[in-house]
This record gives structure tokens, sequence and C-alpha cells, in this order.
């Protein structure tokens, strides 16, 4: 499905196209429609899928469509991030897309003095991307007003629960309108993310790219606690074991070590796979 199709103002397509993307991603293409329907979402994706674009797109569209002279700068969006990083990254896309059009965006996050983002919110901004605790500080000096608000997003919503933002997020969606758009994005969706869901949006749409994080029922993990000097003895142990066929490793150093006990032990087996693959991947945790 191209971009096109989503039904996009020319001028979001042209940003699209100048990005570079041609087709959108599976997030992209089963959020972005809901989303355009003024439904409230709830996407089950990871960091890296494009998820941040699947809500950006429609929310500049929005936007643009209803203010296309941009002479009015009143708070319509608010993205919620758990941590500067993504604040940023976020903000970056906004500009990506949004390049060339009327809008004004601002990043509010702790940890850097707060004058120059006051001083963004005062000059009149259409976005604000926040991680929750300055927003919070901003809301009770009352430098922030949500009463045009038309759509809230929480990002990683289930790392902003881990990182102990609760209480936080729920004194924020207290001070917003009721007649909003919600739309949640998490990695995983444990109960937690299922229970903001209930509380804080209205009928959800869910989408959900690749898998939740709970292990199909057919999987049986194990850990093993064992001190470092004992890490690769057991491994090799483990290869040993006559029931397993193929087996995938994933290492964070010590590649060389590693690949030789391997190699070793599945000539050792005459395995049927007697040539190891060993690929090292840095994105992986146990
Ligand atoms: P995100 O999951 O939002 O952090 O995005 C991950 C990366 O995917 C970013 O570098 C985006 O620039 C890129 N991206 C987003 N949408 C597309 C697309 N439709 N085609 C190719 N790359 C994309």
């Amino acid at each position: 499905m191209p971009f096109s199709n989503f039904g996009f103002e020319k001028e979001i397509l042209r940003a699209v196209k100048k990005a570079g993307y041609t087709r959108p991603t599976p997030v992209q293409a089963a959020a972005i429609p809901k989303v355009m329907q003024g439904h409230d979402l709830i996407a089950i994706a990871q960091t890296g899928t494009g998820k941040t674009a699947a809500f950006v797109l429609p929310m500049l569209n929005r936007f643009f469509k209803e203010n296309r002279d941009g002479k009015r700068h009143d708070l319509k969006a608010l993205i919620l991030a758990p941590t500067r990083e993504l604040a940023l990254q976020i903000m970056e896309t906004i500009r990506v897309y949004g390049d060339g059009l009327p809008i004004r965006a601002a990043a509010i996050f702790g940890g850097v003095e707060e004058e120059a983002q006051m001083k963004a919110l005062r000059k009149g901004v259409d976005f604000v991307v926040a991680t929750p605790g300055r927003l919070i500080d901003f809301m009770e000096r009352e430098k922030i007003n949500f009463d045009l608000l038309e759509t809230l997003v929480l990002d990683e919503a289930d790392r902003m629960l881990h990182m102990g933002f609760l209480p936080d997020i729920e004194k924020i969606v207290s001070d917003l309108p009721r007649r909003r758009q919600t739309l949640m994005f998490s990695a995983t969706f444990p109960k937690e993310v299922e229970s903001l869901a209930r509380r804080f949006q209205h009928e959800p749409k869910m989408v959900q790219i690749g898998k939740r994080s709970n292990p199909a029922d057919t999987v049986a993990q194990f850990v093993y606690e064992v001190p470092a000097h004992l890490k690769s003895p057991l491994l090799l142990e483990l290869l040993k074991q006559p029931n397993y066929q193929r087996v995938l490793v994933f290492v964070r150093m010590k590649m060389g070590l590693i690949y030789s006990l391997i190699f070793s032990s599945s000539r050792e087996s005459k395995s049927p796979s007697s040539t190891p693959v060993v690929r090292k991947n840095s994105g992986c945790r146990p």
C-alpha cells in the first residue's frame, strides 16, 4: 500500500517523499487509517518499527487541514515520552515531516534550563513533546494551556510506567479536555498498560506488530545463575544435550571463545549442522 492511499494532504505526501520513504512500515499501514478515522488506538510496537511516523503523520495532516494558513498556534497535540532522548527524536520526526508546514513544536524536558522552553510556549505552539516531570512543573505554574487540545499520545507507555511516571501521567491527563483522541504506543502490553488504556481511552482500536512480550505457551524458559567463569563450560554442556537440534546463541562479547566452544561441541556431537553460524547481534537482550 503506498502512502497516497491514506488520504494525506499533498504537502504531507511531499514531506514523506522528501524523507525518502516509499512504503509505510507495517505499524504505519495498520495504525494510520485508524488514527485518521479519529479512533483511539493502542499500538504494540517496538522502537525501530516506524511507530513515530504512525502518529506524527496523521497529527500533522489533521493540523494542516484545519490550519492551512498557520495563523493560529494553539496547543493541539501533546506527546508524552519517557526520556529526553525520545522526546528529541520525536521532535526531529515532526521537523522532518513538517518541513515547509507552518507548524510550531516545542520539547519540554528536565535537566536543562527552562527559559528557552518557557519562551517557546509563550510564543504559542501547536505541538508539545514532553517528559512528564518538567511538564507538571510548567502546569503547576500555569505556563501551559490545554483547553484546545485534540490529541494525546503516550509513547513508550510501558517504559513510562516502569519509570514510575503513573502519578504524573494521571495528573496530566486529568487536566486535558475529555473529548480528545488518545493514542498509546507501547513495546509490550502488560496489565498496567491495559489498565491505562481502559481509563484514558474510549473504545480504542488495537494494532499489534510482532509478538507481545509474553512467550508462547510452547516455549519453556530457564535461567541459570552461574559465575562468569562457568558460563562457557555451562554453555558447552547445554550444547551437548541430544534434544537440541538447532541452537541460537546471543552473546555480547568473547566471540572467539564462544565460537571455538560451539565449533568443537558441534564436531564432537556430530550434529547435522556441523558448521555453526555465529552472527554478532548487538541489539538483543536475553
Ligand atoms: P521509529 O520506530 O519511529 O523510531 O522509526 C525507526 C526508523 O524508521 C526511523 O529512522 C525512521 O526514519 C524510519 N522510518 C519510518 N518510517 C519509515 C518508512 N515508511 N520507510 C522506511 N523507513 C522509515
